[in-house]
């Protein structure tokens, strides 16, 4: 059994170092995930203000032309007015000037609206672009080292996971499936220490007569407590989690 009860702290050990790997691979998926997502925000922000400027061009160059049209027949009508016979005809001519001239001011004031908001666009165009560009660096740098590190972090789980096979391999079948059920119930930890009477699962006092023969090291014990298998460890060997 002594063996049987090294396996099981061997495969906790194993899986303890498993876990924080796997948080740790989480980690640096969640922040790549997270710059992306700001990076994917300023992009289309960017872009529908892009959209716009673009707009307001050819709306722009759209009224431009037709403020020269306007113009155009704006001084012909003004020409013919001076050839005109009778009042009646000159009065209707004037006044279709007149709309003419107030259509061109309309026409050139929204040419000024259309240049005020390109101006505004122009600014929070080129800041976009800069912050795009910044976080951009920061995400290929942070990508570059994620990268490498969930290389590394990948390689260690392997050999976790093979290092977990081989003891598996050697332990009593029925052990094996206790531990793993007792792993699932308990959240990752299913062997714990007992140092000094205290079982470091529940941080509760186990029974002197538990504590004796967990001493002796002869029979799997379970705390009364928290029910993870427990193994005597003694103080000096304390944080040292050897394997
Ligand atoms: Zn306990």
């Amino acid at each position: 059994m002594r063996e049987q009860i090294a396996y099981l702290v061997q495969l906790q050990g194993i899986d303890d170092e498993a876990g924080l790997v796997r948080a740790r691979l989480s980690v640096c998926a969640n922040r790549l995930k997270e710059l992306e997502v700001q990076l994917s925000g300023l992009s289309v922000r960017l872009e529908s203000q892009q959209a716009e400027r673009r707009q307001l061009q050819a709306r722009q160059k759209d009224l431009t032309y037709k403020i020269e049209d306007a113009n155009r027949l704006s001084k012909k009508a003004e020409k013919r007015l001076m050839e005109i016979k009778t009042s009646r005809e000159y009065r209707a001519l004037q006044r279709e000037l007149e709309d003419a001239k107030g259509n061109i001011r309309e026409m050139e004031e929204e040419v000024i609206v259309c240049m005020e908001r390109s101006e505004e666009l122009d600014k929070s165009i080129a800041a976009l672009s800069g912050e795009h560009g910044e976080l951009e660096k920061i995400y290929l740098q942070e990508k570059k080292d994620v990268d490498a590190e969930v290389a590394g972090k990948e390689g260690r789980l392997e050999e976790l996971t093979a290092g977990r096979e081989e003891i598996a391999g050697q332990m009593r079948p029925q052990l094996f499936q206790r531990y793993q059920r007792i792993l699932i119930a308990m959240s990752g930890r299913a062997v714990v220490a007992v140092v000094s009477s205290v079982c470091r699962g529940c941080n509760m006092n186990v029974p002197p007569q538990i504590y004796n023969d967990l001493q002796k090291g002869e029979d799997l014990k379970y705390c009364p407590h928290c029910e993870r298998i427990i193994y005597w460890k003694q103080e000096d060997e304390e944080d040292g989690e050897e394997d």
